[in-house]
């Protein structure tokens, strides 16, 4: 079964929906599990003006936190969490080749997304991974 899961979150409310998921499949496979939160660089042009000098630095910052909380929900190491800059799909792939996960789970789509289509990342993720992948259907909003 599998061995090593990576759950690729967006951080948004429907995160809650997708971490009982994540939670039975790794009680279920006794698998390690990483978590994985991507922030896309910002276009190089300066928000000094707006008074805000590093918007991406403040970013990651609360991506980090944000992340560190879901990984105490989900009893994650520190060592399993991963805050990453660059393009959200690649950067998925990547970490989960690098890290030899056998499994990605992610949501079927994101807070902007229309939930009868699978999402641009969701897609990605199926069509670039090299391993299994299993997208969470979310609920249809009332
Ligand atoms: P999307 O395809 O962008 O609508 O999002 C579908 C799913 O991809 C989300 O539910 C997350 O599981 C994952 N995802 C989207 N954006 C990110 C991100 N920035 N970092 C990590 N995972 C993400």
């Amino acid at each position: 079964m599998y061995k090593h899961i990576l759950f690729a979150t967006d951080l948004s409310d429907d995160t809650d929906y997708i971490i009982a998921k994540v939670r039975g499949m790794r009680g279920y496979t006794g698998a390690q599990l990483s978590i994985i939160h991507v922030v896309e660089p910002l276009p190089g042009y300066s928000y000094a003006y707006l008074g805000i000098e590093d918007i991406e630095g403040q970013l990651i910052d609360e991506s980090k936190t944000a992340l560190a909380k879901l990984a105490e929900q989900l009893a994650v190491n520190a060592k399993d969490q991963w805050v990453e800059i660059g393009p959200t799909k690649s950067k998925i792939l990547e970490i989960a080749q690098n890290i030899g996960a056998d499994l990605i789970i992610c949501g079927s789509h994101g807070r902007h997304g229309l939930s009868l289509l699978l999402g641009s990342t969701a897609n990605a993720i199926l069509h670039g991974a090299k391993c299994d992948v299993l997208t969470v259907r979310l609920p249809e909003e009332e």
